[in-house]
């Protein structure tokens, strides 16, 4: 496995594979590496000769108040995971390699991010599309994968490919968790063993919702009440959002129909968490 941190370098070996006819798959990550992560590497694997991971802690995507300077930083550690799982190549580059001036043209998304995780963290998304753009440009992968636990950036990334005509298929794979149902992130390392005990109520609460779904309940404001007072039974969590919005477009309705994605986050002691569930509402 190459471990690379140069432009130059990981564009030449990309070059290469290429022209040996085999398909490039790439992995972006801000690293500290977890099972969420290899089930994307393990479809990569499936789907693609030659996979790439990056492990990029990107400063254009965390506001001034966030968590760039203690995100957890575990390169070494990172590397073996991706030795152990068939990675070809892992490019971790500083941020001098990809910010090497002043960045003065964005990939700015329009819709589908003044919305859910958007509100409360402007800039974020321009952050994350405008470094995706970039390192879909340096490894020019044929297929990037996505975790669905980042509804909302995988959304964006999707409609920046189609948008700006990127020559590149987005997969979207489900969310791994831990056994009592908490989506695996890297910022769970945060958490208290007290509040690890309660992070759990997060998955509860969409299943919650979806079971209440199921027995026929489509008012999304009763939904989320029900939900909001699931959470904060545990006085350690303060939610940021609890939202039912179309899976599509995001946008709200009052009584939840089709393709609906419920999304939430919230804070338990230093970690943002967040967490998701698609239903399909005819089908239930
Ligand atoms: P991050 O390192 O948090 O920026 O995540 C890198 C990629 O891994 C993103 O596409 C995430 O959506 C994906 N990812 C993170 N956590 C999970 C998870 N628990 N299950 C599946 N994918 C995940």
């Amino acid at each position: 496995m190459k471990i690379i941190d140069n432009i130059g370098e990981i564009r030449s070996l990309a070059d290469n594979v290429r022209k040996r006819g085999l398909l490039i798959g790439f992995v972006p990550t801000m690293g500290a590496l977890h099972d969420g992560h290899i089930s994307l590497v393990r479809a990569a694997k499936k789907q693609c000769g030659f996979v790439v991971v990056s492990v990029f802690v990107n400063p254009a995507q965390f506001g001034p108040n966030e968590d760039f300077n203690s995100y957890p930083r575990t390169l070494e550690n990172d590397c073996k995971i991706c030795r152990a799982a068939g990675v070809d190549a892992v490019f971790t580059p500083a941020a001098r390699q990809m910010y090497p001036q002043e960045q003065m043209i964005w990939v700015e998304p329009e819709g589908l991010s003044d919305c859910l995780c958007g509100r409360s963290r402007p800039g974020h998304f321009r952050g994350v599309a405008t470094v995706c753009a970039k390192l879909f440009n340096i490894i020019q992968p044929d297929i990037a994968f996505f975790g669905q636990k980042d509804a909302q950036q995988a959304l964006i990334i999707r409609r920046m490919v189609d948008d700006l005509n990127m020559p590149l298929k987005i997969e979207v794979c489900p969310t791994i968790r831990e056994n009592d149902g908490l989506a695996m992130s890297s910022r769970n390392r945060y958490l208290t063993a007290e509040q690890r005990k309660f992070a759990p109520l997060l998955y509860a609460a969409l299943q919650e919702c979806e079971l209440l779904i199921a027995q026929g309940i489509r008012d999304a404001a009763f939904l989320i009440e029900q939900m909001k007072a699931m959470i904060e039974q545990c006085p350690l969590f303060a939610v940021e959002y609890i939202e039912i919005v179309d899976a599509g477009t995001l946008k709200k309705a009052d009584n939840i129909s089709g393709k609906v994605l419920v999304a939430l986050a919230a804070r338990l002691g230093q970690a943002r968490l967040i967490d998701n569930i698609i239903l399909d509402i005819e089908k239930m």
